[in-house]
């Protein structure tokens, strides 16, 4: 026996919920599913951000805001018009949940706890009479002509469904991009995006935790960053080497994640001025060791380090430092190379790059250019971000947009 509904909304998870609380509460009368493969829902909410959930980011500006999807930005200019981070706030906000900003502009609950956005979800559901079913992974996805409209039927394991209007919201799910694929949409390939970079090198290797203010940039290509970096365990992480792992997804997996970075330690200050530096530093510190004390902006571990690595003994003086160990120094801190191999899960937050076709979807609906009645949200389509709330934002905003065309 087959059930009917107005609206089925297939995946339960974040882009899921906020669709289908946003429907139901613009029209209390339609009949509303949500079909979850797993037993629990929300569980990427769960885990995300660390347990704390990076709900949002405080850039209120759409054109700014933008800026962060290295997939998707054109795109989302106008949905971001519609509802942007100052609307996810206020929506949480009337849905009893405070959200607090900190200093780098994440924007997570004030109870640190991403317990209370699954509370905040699964109870306006209930409330508002949304059939969560759990346990319901769809098989099939299919589309009958009937003199009332067009009608989905989709087949999970465990049962058959109808319904007039349906919406995609299955996130990075393989098997579901093929299912879309059948059925005349393109799916960009998908391949993994904020990662940290395997790196084994002896300048790095005794100095996890340190972290410094660098530009760095991948040899052969264009991919460029800045901000902080992190030394890990394993090699790097940071923002500046999430920013280049996010934008440089596809480039870095087609070199199979073996690549070369150049390292400025000193960020914008190129090798030239460097060099001033240290001859400046050489006049003014004469007698004293030049490993004993970082002259510039990051720990003394790091620039020891970088002096050992430019062939710089530990006891010699700044007076005593050749032409050529003035240059190899410079060298090592404004173009310091390293060779990644490999990468690693950045636990925080990790995110696909690929999903369905940005070209076949109308962004004023989210509705399908290819089927009437067939709506996405959420990672489903080929849009993320770098880390920070952003890929959030995307599933409340296309969530609140597909809301918005079908009711
Ligand atoms: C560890 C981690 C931490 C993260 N932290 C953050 C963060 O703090 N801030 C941030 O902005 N982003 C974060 N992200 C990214 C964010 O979680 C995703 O962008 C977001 O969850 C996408 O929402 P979605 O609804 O599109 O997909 P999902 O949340 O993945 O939900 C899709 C749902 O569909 C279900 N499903 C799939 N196939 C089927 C099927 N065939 N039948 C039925 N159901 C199906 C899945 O089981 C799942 O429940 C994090 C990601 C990870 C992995």
């Amino acid at each position: 026996m087959s059930q009917n509904f107005d609206i089925i909304i297939v995946g339960g998870g974040a882009g899921g919920f906020f669709t289908a609380i946003n429907i139901a509460e613009k029209n209390p009368k339609l009949k509303i599913a949500i079909l979850e493969r797993g037993k629990e829902v929300l569980t990427k909410v769960r885990i995300s951000g660390g347990g704390r959930c990076n709900v949002t980011h405080a850039c209120f500006e759409p054109n700014e805001l933008v800026k962060f999807y290295p997939r998707g930005e054109k795109e989302l200019r106008g949905p971001f018009h519609q509802f942007c981070s100052g609307d996810t706030i206020e929506w949480f906000e009337k849905h009893g949940v405070e959200l607090k900003i900190e200093e780098d502009g994440r924007m997570f609950p004030v109870s640190n706890s991403s317990q209370t956005i699954i509370d905040c979800f699964t109870s306006a559901t209930k409330k508002l009479g949304i059939q969560v079913l759990t346990g319901q992974s769809v098989q099939s996805i299919y589309k009958s002509e009937t003199p009332d409209g067009n009608f989905w039927k989709i087949e999970t394991q465990n049962g058959q469904y109808n319904c007039e209007k349906l919406v995609l919201a299955t996130g990075s799910n393989p098997k579901m991009w093929e299912m879309i694929q059948d059925f005349g949409h393109t799916i960009v390939s998908p391949v993994p995006s904020l990662f940290t970079f395997n790196i084994k090198d002896s300048r790095i290797k005794e100095l996890p935790g340190v972290s410094a203010q660098v530009s760095v940039k991948v040899k052969d290509t264009k991919l460029a960053s800045t901000g902080p970096l992190l030394v890990t365990h394993w090699g790097m992480s940071g923002p500046a080497i999430l920013k280049l792992s996010a934008w440089g997804a596809r480039i870095l997996f087609e070199k199979n994640y073996q690549f070369t970075i150049f390292v400025n330690w000193l960020n914008d200050i190129d090798s030239e001025d460097a060099e001033k530096i240290l001859k400046e530093l050489k006049q003014e510190h004469s007698k004293k060791t030049v490993s004993k004390k970082s002259p510039f902006e990051f720990p003394n571990r790091l620039w020891e380090s970088l002096v050992l690595a430019s062939g710089i003994s530990e006891e010699t003086k700044w007076a005593d430092l050749s032409k050529a160990q003035l240059q190899n120094l410079s060298n090592q801190l404004t173009n310091g190379q390293f060779q990644v191999n490999g990468k690693s899960t950045f636990k925080e937050e990790f995110v696909t790059a690929g999903g369905i076709d940005l070209k076949e979807i109308n962004f004023k609906t989210m509705e399908s250019k290819k089927h009437e009645n067939l709506y996405f949200a959420g990672e489903i389509v080929n849009i993320d971000a770098i880390t920070g709330g952003f890929n959030f934002q995307n599933a409340w905003t296309s969530g609140f947009i597909v809301a918005n065309a079908i009711v």
